[in-house]
């Protein structure tokens, strides 16, 4: 399979350096957890496989794709300055605005300079005796650091299908996720497309505009919203620029982290003709707001049925094939698999030269040297485009060797799930954060924030650490297994616990079935960790260097980093009360 082209520059490994703290990945995470440590004074390293910055964003270089939190907030917050300066072009940006993006933020505080490129992490492992962790890549570096912290990403293991045959085939395959950086031209050819999920549906009307025929393999059909993307309205800039702080603290006050209109009223108080104008105006908003025509959409299945029935209605009006249309309309709950964004992706089965194959009762069968069989029928084709996702969550854990306490593997703890205290941090691997990670709500909430949040806590975290003189800091047991029941309790009161998705980690055959993030809203996920560390870092021991825990740390942190995520919540929208209600819109 193809995927970055980017040759790898020589430099000479690393080996018996000590650093303060290493950090695996250099996407947002990453380099925002650089930024906040070097102004503590600490000594880091980075280290990305990939060739620069930016991570989903450099990675992701499909034809269409782009974000679908609208840019304005999808976008750090912790610097005014760049707030200001920095100009989105469109309302959703393209993912080469993304990455330009993020080069910027990288140009402006001189993050590359602390980062290795094109190195791949592949063992970690902690040394109980001097309480540091120890890192090596398949560069032949070998360093060590009081702090080991992922930034992996919960998106970044492409998936993919081990598919009998591949190996014969003689035209390129293309993982969406691992996109070569020079394009592809599909210009004459036949192309087969195995995926419907976002990226594909992003990609298609693209590939579609190229190929002479385009043969889309799908094994679940996925609602999409149309995002009726437009350039940046230069009074709505200046509208949130005019006071960019406070319009960002909205925004964390919801529980997606990120602002729109939403109605907390019920879709089954409504009578049809209601719900039908409410629909009508929320899908002329588009994007993932749809979801927030009503309040209990994600928690009553029978007011799911009223936005699903409207969203199939919306496929068979654009498909003019009746079959085809049938064909693509779900039949699931609505927003349970992650909803997907999209422009001009139903009209595409209109043209003359795509074809749609269903897979859902038999699986692809192989590959060939010219094509793939499906359902007995071998379909030629030049070139494959896997739009197959991610191991989503802990794929990219998953292919580093994490060594903890007693010689354990975090692959071995995580067998039958994820387990972690608050998505932060998991029993047996001191001094390891996790950004974003299983528990927390990361990709059910807008990334950027969930990450600067996450990063800031650390950085608080870490500093208070540094005051006190605390050599490591690990949570308990007891604390970590009420986090792990709570996620999954507060899951089963969303209908999303109740289908096939990536979020359950069904997407791939094996992996253990489990709600991975924490659906329970971002302020209300935000306010524990305040409460976490305001209570003396509850639910973690602190140790010395000589082991002893308790020792003078009996000091309440300094929260100088999170002190921004202390914003009032607003409790009509997200409070107990309204998770009790089954009133929580998440997207
Ligand atoms: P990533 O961006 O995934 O970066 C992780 C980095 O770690 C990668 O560069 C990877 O190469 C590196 N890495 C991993 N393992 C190793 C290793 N062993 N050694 C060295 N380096 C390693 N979220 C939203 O909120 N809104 C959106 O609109 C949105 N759109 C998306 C569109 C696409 C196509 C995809 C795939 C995801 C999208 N997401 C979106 C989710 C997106 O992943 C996050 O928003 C965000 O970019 C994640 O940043 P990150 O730094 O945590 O992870
Ligand atoms: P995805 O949502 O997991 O979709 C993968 C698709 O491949 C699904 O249709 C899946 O079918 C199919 N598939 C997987 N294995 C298969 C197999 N063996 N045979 C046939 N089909 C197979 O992955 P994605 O589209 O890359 O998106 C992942 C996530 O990234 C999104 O949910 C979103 O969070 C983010 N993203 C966002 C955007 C955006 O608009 N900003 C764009 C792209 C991605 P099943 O459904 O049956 O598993």
């Amino acid at each position: 399979m193809t995927g970055d082209t980017q040759t790898r520059p020589s430099r000479h490994p690393e080996t018996e350096i000590a650093y303060d703290a290493v950090i695996v990945g250099a996407g947002f995470a990453g380099m925002y957890m650089l930024h906040c440590l070097r102004q503590l004074g600490l000594s880091v390293r980075v280290f990305e496989v990939g060739g620069g910055v930016g991570g989903t964003w450099y990675w992701n270089r499909y034809p269409g794709a782009r974000c679908d939190v609208e840019s304005m907030q999808y976008s750090y917050s912790f610097s005014e300055e760049l707030d200001q300066e920095w100009r989105w072009t469109e309302k959703y940006a393209p993912q080469a605005e993304i990455l330009s993006y993020a080069n910027h933020v990288a140009d402006r505080y001189d993050l590359r300079r602390d980062i290795h490129f094109n190195t791949n992490v592949t063992k970690a492992t902690f040394n109980e005796d001097t309480k540091r962790w120890v890192i090596e890549t398949d560069h032949g570096d070998r360093v060590n650091a009081q702090f080991c912290i992922m930034a992996v990403g919960c998106l970044s293991a492409a998936n993919k299908p081990p598919f009998d045959g591949l190996e014969s085939f003689k035209g390129p395959v293309h993982h969406t996720g691992e996109w070569p950086h020079d394009g592809v031209d599909f210009t004459g050819l036949d192309v087969a497309v195995i995926g419907t999920g976002s990226s594909a549906i992003q990609s298609i009307p693209f590939i579609a505009q190229q190929a002479k025929s385009l043969t889309v393999f799908q094994r679940t059909p996925n609602y999409a919203v149309p995002a009726w993307n437009e350039k940046m309205d230069p009074a709505y800039e200046r509208a949130i620029k005019d006071d960019y702080p406070a319009f960002r603290a909205k925004a964390r006050a919801r529980p997606t982290g990120f602002y729109f209109p939403f109605n907390m009223e019920s879709a089954l108080d409504a009578t049809p003709e209601e719900r039908e104008q409410q629909y009508d105006e929320a899908w002329a908003r588009g994007g993932l707001p749809f979801l927030g025509a009503y309040g209990d959409l994600l928690f009553e299945k029978d007011a799911n049925d009223t936005i699903a029935k409207f969203a199939r209605a919306k496929i068979r009006a654009v498909v003019d094939d009746p079959a085809t249309a049938d064909l693509l309309c779900p039949d699931n709950i609505f927003g349970c698999k992650r909803l997907c964004v999209d422009t001009g992706y139903f009209e595409v089965y209109n043209q003359p030269h795509v074809k749609l194959v269903d897979v859902s009762q038999n699986p692809i069968e192989r590959f060939t040297e010219t094509g793939l069989v499906a359902n007995g029928v071998e379909y030629k084709v030049d070139a494959a485009v896997f739009a197959t996702g991610f191991a989503a969550m802990t794929g990219s854990f998953d292919k580093i060797t994490i060594i903890g306490r007693h010689g354990q593997t975090l692959r071995e703890k995580w067998r039958a799930g994820p387990r972690t205290y608050l998505g932060l941090s998991t029993v047996g691997f001191p001094n390891f954060f996790m950004i974003t990670g299983p528990g927390s709500p990361s990709v059910l909430a807008n990334m950027i924030p969930s990450i600067e949040q996450h990063v800031d806590w650390m950085t608080d975290c870490i500093s208070h650490m540094r005051d006190i003189g605390a050599a490591t800091i690990e949570p308990e047991l007891k604390f970590e297994d009420d986090w792990v029941e709570h996620v999954n309790d507060v899951a089963q009161v969303s209908l999303r616990s109740t289908c096939s998705s990536w979020y359950v980690g069904a997407n791939i055959p094996g992996r253990p079935r489990i709600f991975m993030p924490y659906i329970g809203g971002f302020p209300i996920y935000v306010n524990k960790c305040n409460e976490v560390m305001t209570n003396n870092l509850e639910g973690f021991t602190l140790k010395d260097a000589q082991n002893n825990d308790g020792v003078n740390f009996d000091v309440t942190p300094r929260t100088r980093w999170t002190e921004r995520w202390r914003v009032p919540v607003d409790i009509n929208i997200i409070s107990p009360a309204t998770i009790a209600a089954k009133r929580v819109p998440v997207v």
